[in-house]
């Protein structure tokens, strides 16, 4: 493999930045690991080549031209399927909105484009989002470069396989209750759910509108860092928007001292439920964040254990209502209209046909949760909790800087081994849900791999909302802490791809 595609985006740009290499080069470089390998892993739906390849030629000639370049111009990265770009298609993962190519850019495409990132292509996901593992995907799963017959995560199993694989140095993922933090803990990678409202969602496909944050994918702390500074900041175009400052977690990412930081060890957030090597890697990590001169102490959040049920009314609710848009007139697919047929029989054909059971399952739990007579005793009694929720994390955050927690119970389980068990999915989130209840940032960061599977283990850093430099500082000194112990990045001891090729793998 070119050595060119296992390098970060920060050393990339130096490459750029000196001439060694060209965007256009670097972009035909991912584009032919993708040619080669991507029918073993499927993490894309769609590549935009010609589209890539336009934008690289345009950086090299403003480079050559000497314009002053955003870090990122010239960096390949892969777009989860959710967020739109004019002309290229997003569907969502779903069969409803095969076909459609979107006549407008979403706000962080519009960002990317501007800071001359090159967007190679979009990437598979759970339909509309909602999943654990990328299987409730309409066009097929996605495989786990670490090991083909596993899930990549999910929703955004597509982004996370494309970092592993060494496809692309940056993704966009978004996170409604986990989506991003989940996949990068499942395949030794880096991702952040920033603050709510901290990017904008404008041109993002609602799933759950007051969960849904989009954030950046990369394979270090300080790639996503960087990402994060081009998309993020106020955009009048998302009501929901914050108007204040970025932190500065380029910066924070850079400084590598974690010293007098008070750390947060979430009591509901680890212990039984969760498996032996995650528990050990995790506990692993916090010790070693001590030894860099933090100060841990345990912090009990007594409502987290109701954040998977008061999730499971909320975000359903909101879905019911977001995909109500999806009528067969606007948007893709349109079944049974023959003229003989009612716009509502058309309606009712083509919801039928085009949504698949997962999203259907939450329609109907939406549209039940919302319905009068049972608004109050669950659509309300959850909001109540989220409250209760919000206080705890504000509880917290009185005694300590930022909180940690194992990002999820398990390693990467097998494809098909949760498919027909909603529930035993729904218990993938448990630590990643109540940060999107509240609002809060949360990164995920590789910590080492499990003793009993040789799989990764992600280690979640969640921080108050509009403080998301303190996660990049703790993620990006224990990141440094945790190449000096295993001598470099996790990634460098995935299984080779080419060697699955060779063996067949898994089709
Ligand atoms: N797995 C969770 C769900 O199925 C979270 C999804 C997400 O963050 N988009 O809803």
């Amino acid at each position: 493999m070119s050595d060119l595609v296992t390098k970060s985006a920060s050393d990339l740009s130096g490459l750029l930045n000196s001439g060694e290499v060209s965007a256009v080069e670097l972009t035909q470089a991912h584009y032919e690991r993708i040619d080669a390998l991507d029918v073993k892993v499927h993490a894309f739906l769609h590549l935009d080549t010609e589209g890539a390849l336009a934008q690289a030629s345009k950086v090299d000639k403003a480079r050559a031209n000497g314009e002053k370049l955003s870090p990122l111009a010239g960096i390949p990265l892969a777009l989860k399927d959710v967020i739109v770009q004019e002309g290229v298609p997003t569907t969502c993962g779903s069969k409803i909105l095969e076909g459609w190519r979107p006549p407008y850019d979403a706000t962080i495409t519009s960002r990317l484009k501007a800071a001359g990132v090159v967007i190679l292509g979009k990437t598979n996901c759970d339909e509309f989002a909602m999943g654990s593992s990328t299987e409730n995907s309409a066009y097929g799963p996605t495989h786990n470069p670490w090991d083909l017959s596993r899930i990549p995560g999910g929703s955004g199993g597509g982004s996370s396989a494309a970092l592993a694989a060494f496809f692309s140095p940056l993704a966009i993922g978004t996170d409604t209750g986990g989506s991003i933090r989940q996949p990068a803990a499942v395949t030794g990678t880096v991702g952040v759910k920033p603050t709510y409202g901290g990017v904008s969602r404008y041109g993002l496909v609602a799933f759950s509108s007051s969960l849904d944050q989009a954030g950046p994918c990369a394979r270090t702390v300080l790639d996503a860092a960087l990402l994060h500074e081009v998309i993020a900041g106020h955009d009048p175009m998302d009501a929901t928007s914050i108007n204040a400052p970025v932190p500065d977690v380029v910066a924070a990412a850079k400084m590598r001292d974690v010293k007098g930081m008070r750390i947060g060890v979430v009591k509901e957030l680890g212990g039984e439920g969760y498996q032996a090597g995650v528990r050990q890697r995790f506990e692993e990590s916090v010790a070693l964040l001590e030894e860099l001169g933090a100060e841990v102490v345990e912090v009990s959040c007594p409502h987290f254990e109701y954040a998977l049920p008061a999730y499971y009314l909320i975000a359903p609710s909101e879905a019911s209502s977001n995909l109500a848009r999806f009528d067969a007139m606007r948007f893709g697919l349109r079944v049974g209209d023959d003229k003989g047929l009612s716009a509502e029989e058309v309606m009712n054909l083509t919801r039928d046909a085009g949504f698949g059971p997962e999203v259907k399952r939450r329609i109907i739990l939406g549209t039940y949760a919302l319905s009068s007579g049972y608004y109050d005793a669950y659509y309300g009694s959850a909001q109540k909790v989220r409250t209760l929720i919000m206080r705890d994390f504000a509880a917290a955050y009185e005694k300590v800087d930022v909180l940690v927690s194992p990002t999820s119970p398990t390693t990467a389980f097998k494809i098909g081994e949760k498919a027909n068990d909603p529930i035993a999915m729904y218990l993938n989130d448990i630590a990643t849900i109540p940060v999107n209840l509240a609002g809060n940032g949360g990164m995920s960061l590789p910590c080492g791999l499990a003793p009993e599977d040789g799989l990764p283990v992600g280690f979640q850093i969640i921080s108050p909302a509009m403080k998301d430099d303190l996660m990049y500082r703790v993620g990006g000194a224990l990141e440094a802490a945790l190449n000096e112990k295993w001598g470099g990045s996790m990634l460098n001891q995935i299984p080779s791809l080419e060697s699955a090729l060779i063996q067949g793998g898994v089709a």
